[in-house]
């Protein structure tokens, strides 16, 4: 595809084909855009615009028509309430029928909770366009959520131990090679770890804290198969494979090829067809960060294969880690070992290993008590940059909804989006394991009451000496 080509079909997104005209990763192989939009590429006077021109003219087409769109859907549902009891709810959001079922968008990207999906419509319903990017430096893009990226901390990267459950029976040692394979793509260039705990795979499932998350078998949903990204719980962290998985038509999509993708997402990568330059009915929203370059990767795997035509027309279904990919992921979390790499291309490189270790601090409270709409803030807590801050927060009741939020270096300001982690789960038992920052030295803890609630606080951290 030529840039002008992106740029065109860019032009005819809109928001309700953003929301029904997603693709799903069913191997279709199908992209519903045409090629190119007569017109995008000239001015009135019918001169041939450069490619700068025609990106801009492009840009403004696109706000003015997401607008119009934004306008005819506030019209179609005044509350997101009237939205999630219409027919367009049900054509653009799977619930999982299972328990601990997430709801799904966008093909294979979990949302946890109501709260979050609730949040995720009202962002999209209010979302103006990024402007699109040029053809040129490509890379992977990072899950963002308040101006904070999605990853693991350092300790938890190196550790990102799994089970594969038994039920998978006959396809038990499939799912097991796919995985090793897999998890190897992502070892072999980045600085993180995955683990396979064979001895958990009899009781592989949400209840088992031995592994950070379980791979499990369904069938009869809208997917091949979904992750999770690091911000979760580990209730919602499971890998799901559907039957459909193992029945796939030869020379196109292969497990393995699913399983990288999907373990981008759980390193906390978001689909690379939602950046502007992707096939315009790929587009999502705009909650990620470019982690190095600035324009679209066709051929990532982070890209549904059906978004993914090449320059030559030409779709790549194997769904492997492409040079870009392998920056990408290096810049979020180190390089491996035997990956050489240059960490100038990297936008916000991975902050260095800390040089002195603090000591280990737990400030708990019990019985604390919050009201409706009250924040109760904690701290500041002394930390130091480069170790690891761990908040937990329980209670007894799943009717009350207190929300955690961790902010650096001044309180979290809930409205505005300041803070570092925000788990946002219904119900009291909510976490939070973060990465001190470079330039950080306090810790602040923020309780909100959804509901009135009673929960107990723990904060891990080192202190200096
Ligand atoms: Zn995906």
């Amino acid at each position: 595809m030529k840039i002008n080509t992106i740029i065109s079909s860019l032009s005819a997104v809109t928001v309700i084909s953003l929301l029904i005209g997603l693709c799903a990763c069913n191997g279709s192989g199908k992209t519903t855009k045409p090629d190119s939009v007569p017109g995008v590429n000239t001015d009135a006077t019918g001169k041939i615009l450069s490619d700068e021109e025609a990106a801009t003219k492009a840009s403004l087409e696109i706000a003015k028509s997401v607008e119009q769109e934004q306008e005819a859907f506030k019209a179609k549902y005044k509350t997101y309430e009237e939205f999630e009891k219409s027919e367009d709810f049900n054509k653009i959001v799977h619930k999982e029928n299972f328990p601990n079922g997430k709801y799904i968008v966008n093909g294979d990207t979990p949302i946890a909770d109501k709260k979050h999906l609730r949040e995720y419509f009202e962002k999209i319903f209010a979302m103006k366009p990024k402007p699109p990017v040029k053809e040129g430096a490509q890379e992977l893009i990072l899950f963002r959520v308040g101006g904070v990226d999605v990853k693991w901390s350092r300790l938890d990267k190196k550790a990102l131990s799994y089970c594969v459950s038994t039920a998978f029976g006959s396809q038990h040692q499939q799912v097991v090679d796919a995985m090793a394979q897999a998890t190897k793509a992502w070892e072999a260039v980045a600085d993180v770890g995955f683990i396979y705990l064979p001895s958990e795979d009899a009781n592989c499932n949400t209840g088992n804290s031995k592994v950070l998350f379980d791979v499990n078998p369904v069938s009869g949903q809208n997917y091949l198969a979904r992750a999770f990204f690091p911000n979760e719980s580990r209730i919602g962290r499971n890998v799901m494979i559907d039957q459909s998985s193992f029945d796939l038509g030869p020379g196109k999509l292969t497990l393995t090829g699913i399983l990288r993708h999907e373990l981008g997402h759980v390193l906390g990568f978001r689909h690379e067809h939602t950046r502007p330059g992707g096939a315009a009915s790929c587009f999502e929203d705009n909650d990620w960060r470019t982690v190095a370059g600035n324009g679209i990767d066709l051929l990532s795997v982070m890209m549904y294969p059906q978004c993914n035509k090449d320059k030559q027309g030409q779709q790549d279904w194997s769904l492997r880690l492409t040079e870009t990919d392998k920056q990408g992921v290096a810049c979020v979390y180190g390089p491996s070992a035997g990956y050489p790499f240059d960490k100038t291309i990297c936008i916000d490189p991975p902050a260095p290993a800390p040089v002195n270790k603090g000591i280990p601090t737990t400030n708990s409270f019990t019985n604390q008590k919050v009201k409706l709409g009250q924040d109760r803030v904690y701290g500041p807590y002394p930390v130091i940059p480069g170790s690891i801050l761990t908040v937990d927060m329980t209670g007894k009741k799943s009717s009350e909804d207190p929300d955690l939020y961790v902010a650096f270096g001044s309180q979290p300001v809930v409205a505005s989006g300041k803070f570092a982690c925000r788990p946002f789960l219904t119900g009291p038992n909510e976490s939070c394991k973060l990465d001190v920052p470079a330039n950080k030295q306090d810790a602040y803890v923020l309780v909100n009451g959804s509901t009135s609630a009673t929960y107990n606080l723990k904060v891990q951290r080192e202190r200096s000496q």
